[in-house]
């Protein structure tokens, strides 16, 4: 006996159910216990920030991981199943000064650093276990207790290192640059961190007049958008080449950029270079000394503005390399947290935007306003917090990428990338990165363990916890872990007997992911050490174990990686980067790669507009199967809808498999059928057919695995499903009531086969069915039985079948334009263009209800051609008339490729164009190599017999309905109206299991239970 189904699957209760048994029973521990030793397959999971619990999107990219992990793990692959967690930096800074409600970078340090820090580590502790419950709800099967968590003290050591390496290869240096900051987290961002971060602001528009010495009432006009760089003014720009005029009243602009203005003398831009004016606030203390000359810059822009740019070096970076061309001072406005210095006299302590107004009036009061407006435009935002960012010129740390670029590109040649275009995303990334701005200003991150020298001026990088232990001169007793406050107590020795002190600056946190090929496999490791990786900040959190170099040369490089598109300048950036300087190798050599997640409308999810929906509420709601079907039907290089309607459509195709199981477990239940190892009996030629289209599906969907492609298992798996109930199930249900012990055992086969292919994508509904499925000698989870390989298939018997599928499809396509349903019976079918289906005739007529189905030409089509005349009107002149007129009569002959010859012309497919239709009586319908006709006319025995159809339908619903068991009899009355119907009693009676069929006083059809004799 076979545990019965319920009518609908409940996902949700039915993966609990699973989740439970799989931890009861030690599944997973069982399967990786089966596969160790085996052929390895290296994965290497991107770290996960434990900064929030997990929105939907994080669900695609673990279901694919877990999806090719499964699959491996079938085909007896021993894998790693380490998962990672990224710790530090300023994801988890922001949520904990959130929490904490502090809002700028003195408030944490009155909070305090070592408080603060624990905060920090608190909430990853927190967030990194209910990321671990979602992903195991999700069905994602790693090694929980084995995580690598990114602030480790070993983690930090093997960055350290890196960084030494890229000391000593003379790559570090200090920048002095202009950078883009975040005002609110005090700090700069670097190149990866600024692509796609921008938003619609409002800004003021201001032009402004800068006056010409020398030259009185002459004045520049000038044009900006943040009026608060105008106190750092030191110079004006124009375009040398480029055209100038002044009005009458006295103003310069580039003539193209005001047409409608009356200029009184024009010159050449560089005519202009030279003079120089009055700065807007030459008062300020700042100011004092500065000459504002006119430069020329080729690269003035004359589509905005006026032609003439007011510069300011110290905010903004084309204007801080005009400085270092044209030697001009460098007037830095605003500190750390976007506020003025003390030198803008009114504006000190102010913030950017806080001065505004103040300017505006300024200028106003001394007539050097031409005009205030607002622009809406795209401006670049803090990635994290969203507050709009400043330039600022400040010393950051960087990472010289020129040496290293041609070798990246070198080892991304080697990687192979899904989708493969992908590659090439990653080439333009390396050949455009500017060198690695590596240095936060914050708190709880890697600490860079940079000690510059001030009597000798050396940069002493340390490479180790050991190597700092050897030169420091205290502090090592509070050293808790490898964290500010506590790593800034200990001071170190320089070479020259000075005593150093760390820079303060933290770490981008893209290095503590991009080091973890290195420091979870334990590379140059001479032993291995028991809980090795579960120090420093990750103690107790975790039993991982740094391993030793020998297990590295293992499981390097990574088999496979896969993250979204936008870790390419990101995780697979700085993993490539860190490998390449470290072993000359790319750490991967497949990456799967996949885009965004939107909502179900197609825009993009945020918290803050409401239509968000995170991993626990999806996972509740709708279940991890079908948000799994719904992440791996889906092309990876498209935005994926994510919603519960389009659940909801996932949920009704799978019920199409999920009546195909309940469909056998019924029929095998009521016959006692109980599955052996080969067939019972002799197989019929669907049933050789089925077993066939089985092994074709998993061929193709072993094909699809293995190159990572999931949108070609789920087209197969929904395709096999098709033939599987609406071919086999369909054109087999008489065997099925009768208890046919050969279609049951195929049947079971194909379904038993089909959800073990599937099971990596599907892993609770697969368990579940197989559970009730397997056979008695059978592995208890179907993850513990082997993967079904596919043997070689009779690809012939495949096609044939494949045709007369489609010849029904276009018959009943044809029926549905006519408006004819199913169940009315039709007299004739004509079908051209059919090769092995014509051995299957009986089979077309009685799927399609038709009476007689012939292979041949089909004469109801109505081909009507008309002339193309922009193509056919020059070539044919005045004859295109008479053409034209033969054409409709329908006199013409045609050709072979699709032409015509008319009127002693022979005109080419494309001169013509071909339109075909039925004729009256008919209804066609084609694809490109088959056509299928069907006769339309009705008479009185086919009505008769479609009212008999329509009558078994409603019979058959009636007993589903009443309740009513496969082997129940019934007794059925009709109205005296249908007593014409009488003469197809025993049909009938076959088709709904009926005893008896006659007329009554009944104004519907009824039926009746017959009870069995007592
Ligand atoms: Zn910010
Ligand atoms: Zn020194």
């Amino acid at each position: 006996m076979f545990q019965p189904l319920p009518q609908y699957p409940d996902h949700p209760a039915l993966e609990e159910e699973v989740l439970a048994w799989w931890d009861a029973e030690s599944v997973f521990g069982r399967l990786r216990e089966r596969n160790r030793g085996g052929p390895r397959f290296s994965f290497m999971d991107g770290p996960i920030t434990a900064n929030n619990p997990m929105g939907a999107h994080h669900c695609w990219g673990r279901t694919l991981k877990d999806v090719f992990q499964r699959y491996k793990a079938l085909r007896g692959f021993d894998q790693r199943y380490q998962n990672g967690f990224d710790c530090q930096g300023l994801w988890v800074e922001v949520g904990v000064e959130r929490d904490l409600g502090l809002n700028s970078k003195r408030e944490i340090e009155e909070y305090g650093l070592a408080e603060f820090a624990e905060r920090c580590k608190e909430r990853v502790a927190e967030y990194g276990e209910i990321i671990t419950q979602q992903s195991r709800r999700l069905g994602m099967w790693m090694d929980w207790d084995n995580d690598y968590y990114t602030f480790s003290d070993t983690n930090i050591e093997y960055i350290w290192r890196f960084l030494k390496e890229c000391h000593e290869r003379g790559w570090l240096y200090k920048g002095h640059r202009s950078v883009e900051w975040c005002p609110r987290c005090g700090t700069s961002l670097s190149q990866h961190e600024l692509i796609n971060s921008y938003a619609e602001l409002t800004h003021p528009s201001l032009y402004v007049r800068f006056p010409l010495r020398g030259r009185k009432g002459e004045s520049l006009v000038v044009w900006t958008t943040t009026p608060w760089t105008l106190p750092a003014n030191v110079a004006a720009a124009v375009k040398p080449d480029a055209e100038y005029g002044v009005t009458e009243g006295g103003d310069w602009w580039a003539v193209e950029r005001n047409p409608d203005a009356t200029f009184v003398r024009r010159v050449r831009g560089d005519e202009l270079v030279g003079l120089e004016y009055e700065g807007p606030f030459d008062s300020l203390p700042a100011q004092q000394g500065v000459v504002h000359p006119v430069i020329p810059w080729d690269d003035v822009a004359l589509t905005e503005g006026t032609g003439i740019v007011h510069i300011a070096p110290g905010c903004g970076a084309e204007d801080f390399e005009l400085s270092r061309v044209h030697d001009l001072p460098v007037l830095m406005p605003i500190n750390e947290a976007g506020r003025f210095y003390e030198p803008y006299g009114e504006f000190e302590g102010r913030s950017t935007e806080d001065v505004e107004g103040t300017i505006v009036v300024e200028l106003e009061r001394r007539n050097l306003l031409v005009e205030a407006g607002s622009i809406i435009h795209r401006y670049p935002i803090c990635w994290r917090c969203a507050t709009p960012l400043v330039f600022r010129i400040a010393d950051d740390w960087m990472i010289r990428a020129d040496e290293i670029r041609q070798p990246m590109l070198d080892a991304n040649a080697t990687v192979e990338w899904t989708p493969d275009f992908y590659s090439k995303r990653m080439d333009d990334w390396l050949r455009n990165m500017g060198d690695w701005n590596i240095s936060r200003r914050r708190y709880f991150g890697l600490p860079l363990p940079f000690y510059p020298c001030d009597s000798c001026g050396q940069l002493t990088v340390v490479g180790s916890l050991e190597e700092l232990r050897e030169r420091a001169t205290g502090g090592l007793e509070q050293l808790k872990e490898l964290h500010r406050p506590w790593i800034d107590e200990v001071p170190i020795r320089c070479d020259c007997g000075a005593e150093l002190r760390r820079v303060p600056e933290v770490g981008d946190a893209w290095l503590d992911a991009g080091i973890v090929p290195f420091s979870t496999l334990g590379w140059q490791n001479p032993e291995w050490k028991r809980g090795g990786y579960a120090n420093g900040a990750a103690a107790g959190l975790t039993d991982a174990d740094l391993p030793d170099h020998a297990y590295w040369e293992k499981w390097y490089p990574a088999d496979w990686v896969s993250e979204m598109r936008e870790q390419i300048r990101l995780w697979f950036y700085s993993q490539s980067f860190m490998s390449v300087t470290l072993t000359g190798r790319s750490p991967y050599r497949s990456v799967l790669t996949y885009e965004k997640l939107l909502d179900e409308h197609g825009r993009e999810m945020h918290r803050s507009w409401g239509n968000a929906i995170d991993a626990a509420e999806a996972l509740q709601n709708i279940g991890a199967d079908v948000i799994r079907f719904m992440f791996c039907e889906h092309v990876p290089s498209q935005n994926l809808k994510f919603g519960y309607g389009p659940a909801d459509e996932i949920k009704r195709r799978l019920l199409t498999f999920w009546n195909s199981v309940k469909f056998f477990v019924d029929y095998a239940n009521v016959a006692g059928f109980r599955p052996g190892p080969e067939t019972p009996g002799e197989l019929q030629p669907l049933d050789v057919w089925l077993l066939e289209r089985t092994e074709q599906l998993l061929a193709e969907l072993t094909e699809a695995y293995e190159r990572y492609w999931t949108p070609a298992v789920m087209r197969s798996f929904d395709s096999f499903v098709d033939d599987l109930s609406n071919w086999y199930i369909r054109r087999s249900r008489r065997r099925f009531w009768n208890g046919d012990e050969v279609a049951l055992w195929t049947l079971w086969h194909a379904l038993v086969r089909s959800l073990q292919s599937v099971s990596p994508v599907m892993p609770f509904l697969a368990e579940f069915l197989w559970r009730r499925l397997r056979a008695e000698d059978a592995p208890e989870s179907v993850f513990l039985a082997p993967w079904p390989e596919p043997r070689d298939r009779d690809e012939s018997l495949l096609e044939e079948v494949a045709e007369v599928r489609r010849v029904v499809e276009l018959g009943r396509q044809a029926r549905g334009d006519a408006g004819l349903k199913l169940r009315q019976p039709l007299r004739r079918l004509v079908v051209q263009g059919a090769g092995p289906a014509q051995r299957h005739a009986d089979e077309i007529a009685d799927e399609l209800r038709v009476k007689e189905v012939e292979f041949g030409p089909v004469e109801a089509m109505e081909l009507r051609v008309k002339p193309n005349l922009p193509l056919l009107g020059p070539k044919l002149g005045k004859e295109l008339g008479s053409v034209r007129a033969a054409l409709e009569a329908g006199e013409f002959e045609q050709l072979e490729g699709g032409g015509v010859r008319v009127n002693g012309h022979d005109l080419s497919a494309e001169e013509v164009l071909v339109e075909r239709s039925a004729r009256q009586g008919w209804a066609l319908a084609e694809d490109e190599s088959l056509t299928v006709a069907v006769a339309t006319e009705l008479d009185e025995e086919l009505r008769r017999e479609g009212r008999v159809f329509e009558l078994i339908h409603r019979l058959n619903t009636m007993r589903k309905e009443a309740g009513l068991a496969l082997t129940d009899r019934i007794r059925v009355t009709l109205p005296e109206s249908d007593a014409d119907l009488l003469q197809h009693a025993d049909w009938i009676k076959e088709e709904v299991l009926a005893i008896e069929v006659a007329t009554g006083s009944v104004s519907e059809p009824q039926i009746a239970k017959v009870q069995a004799a007592t």
